[in-house]
């Protein structure tokens, strides 16, 4: 049977066919001793919905201890509030389609933020520089998020406008910037804590 991945082209978790598997075995030392062989499969990939191609690492020949190694994986934590992820994933499934679409959804996904944190005003404007004044982003990320919110204006108002791939993963980044911030990083951090203090 196929095995079922995450497809980063059209953003569908489906069934894959493999075109050519690889094998590398690897050997790792984590103490002095204590030494463990692992299975690194690479599976070259054609996604059964959109015939797109990837390469998939995954350990010992399991689709679910696997990730896309080509095209970029984009694994958004845990961490993440349901609702902004779900949003954000939205966001990704368009985003090799259609520019504005994606953008359109990417400044969805920061009003949603927005709302999460309770942070209120009459436009996505007032409700960034809030995100600053109430220190949950710095400053220099309510500038990213402003530009979230401008090139998001654009997308909405404007039909002529041209967006280069390279300003759409600009955008990617600054959203993905603002939530490390706010939801994986402290997360992270507490995970790190309770380590070293349960020692
Ligand atoms: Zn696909």
């Amino acid at each position: 049977m196929n095995p079922i991945l995450l497809c980063q082209h059209c953003g569908n978790k489906t069934s894959h066919t493999i075109i050519e598997k690889g094998l590398e075995k690897e050997y790792a030392e984590f103490e002095d001793g204590v030494t463990y062989d692992i299975d690194i499969d690479l599976w070259f990939t054609k996604c059964d919905n959109c015939h797109k191609h990837s390469l998939f690492f995954c350990l010992n020949d399991n689709s679910d201890e696997s990730s896309c190694l080509w095209p970029n994986e984009r694994r958004i934590d845990q961490a993440v509030p349901k609702k902004i992820n779900i949003a954000y994933k939205e966001a990704i499934k368009v985003k090799k389609i259609s520019k504005i679409a994606f953008i359109i959804l990417i400044r969805r996904s920061l009003e949603i933020l927005c709302k999460h944190e309770k942070v209120n005003g009459k436009d996505l404007k007032s409700k960034i520089k809030k995100l600053g004044e109430f220190e949950i982003i710095p400053q220099k990320l309510t500038d990213m998020a402003d530009l979230i919110r401008l090139l998001g204006n654009d997308g909405v108002h404007k039909t002529d406008i041209t967006i280069s791939d390279n300003e759409i993963n600009l955008l990617d980044d600054f959203f993905l910037a603002i939530i490390e911030y706010i939801y994986i990083a402290p997360e992270k951090i507490k995970k790190i804590k309770n380590r070293i203090e349960k020692k």
